[in-house]
């Protein structure tokens, strides 16, 4: 299976990535969508030292919603993510971008303004997009309709909304990803959702080093506990593990063409 969201060039692994990808390798998982945050120098230097181990790894470049430093310069930062794309060649999507007006970490008129500008890289390159968005539902959808950003696709990550949510995504033409919180015994509405999503828009993910599946609650997260979110999804489907691997990685295959 794939892990299709993940930060494994980011610090946290930096001490121990061989481990961390031997460790997805016995698990089964034959790659994974390394994001990397394309204001971050030190993490756009490590995607090298990530491919070298993982060669088979496929990377997401896109700012963030703590765009703060943006506010004079929206453009500026899809110049820069564009820049980045030029120089990682294995960079299949732009992402992640979003909004997240549950931590504000910048003001709400920068985070759409350099969302925006994104999604319009996107489409100049044709290139999917690699969605986050928290507590923003109405702004999301309104740029992503204004930004005619359904032209090029891609999964809203980690998706955590309801079943009206996960309607609206998929009728704008993306696909969702279920990470580890699928996996909480609380999650239910959310395991309702992982059951109704077709099986052509599906993906799963980590988030690592975010979002710890049970029963890994609480510690670094890495790849190989994406069998777990599979475990899960699988379940609610009732459809096979392996069946849900075959699903999930022919989409993201599709998706994010290697
Ligand atoms: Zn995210
Ligand atoms: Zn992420």
């Amino acid at each position: 299976m794939i892990d299709s969201h993940c930060h494994l060039a980011g610090s946290e692994y930096a001490a121990d990535l061989e481990e961390v990808v031997a460790r997805a390798r016995s698990a089964g998982l034959t790659s994974a969508l390394v994001i990397l945050a394309a204001d971050d120098q030190e993490e756009l230097a490590r995607a090298g030292a990530v491919a070298t181990v993982w060669p088979e790894v496929r990377f997401s470049i896109g700012v963030p919603h703590a765009a703060g430093k943006f506010a004079d310069a929206p453009e500026s930062a899809a110049s820069q993510v564009d820049a980045a794309i030029a120089g990682q060649p294995l960079a299949r999507a732009v992402g992640e971008i979003g909004l997240d007006y549950h931590y504000d970490f910048a003001p709400r008129d920068v985070q759409q303004a350099v969302f925006a500008a994104q999604l319009r890289l996107a489409r100049r390159r044709g290139l999917p997009v690699v969605l986050h968005t928290r507590e923003a539902e109405e702004d999301t959808f309104r740029i992503l309709q204004e930004e005619h950003a359904g032209d090029v696709g891609g999964v809203f990550h980690c998706f955590t909304g309801d079943r009206g949510m996960a309607r609206k995504a998929l009728t704008a033409g993306f696909h969702l990803s279920l990470a580890g919180i699928v996996t909480f015994p609380r999650a239910l509405e959310l395991k309702e959702v992982a059951a109704l999503v077709p099986a052509d828009r599906l993906l799963i993910e980590t988030d690592s080093p975010f979002l710890a599946p049970v029963p890994h609650r609480g510690k670094r997260n890495e790849p190989a506990h994406v069998v777990r979110v599979a475990e899960i999804v699988a379940g609610v489907r009732g459809v096979t593990v392996a069946d849900l691997a075959e699903t999930t990685q022919s989409n993201f295959r599709r998706l994010f063409h290697p």
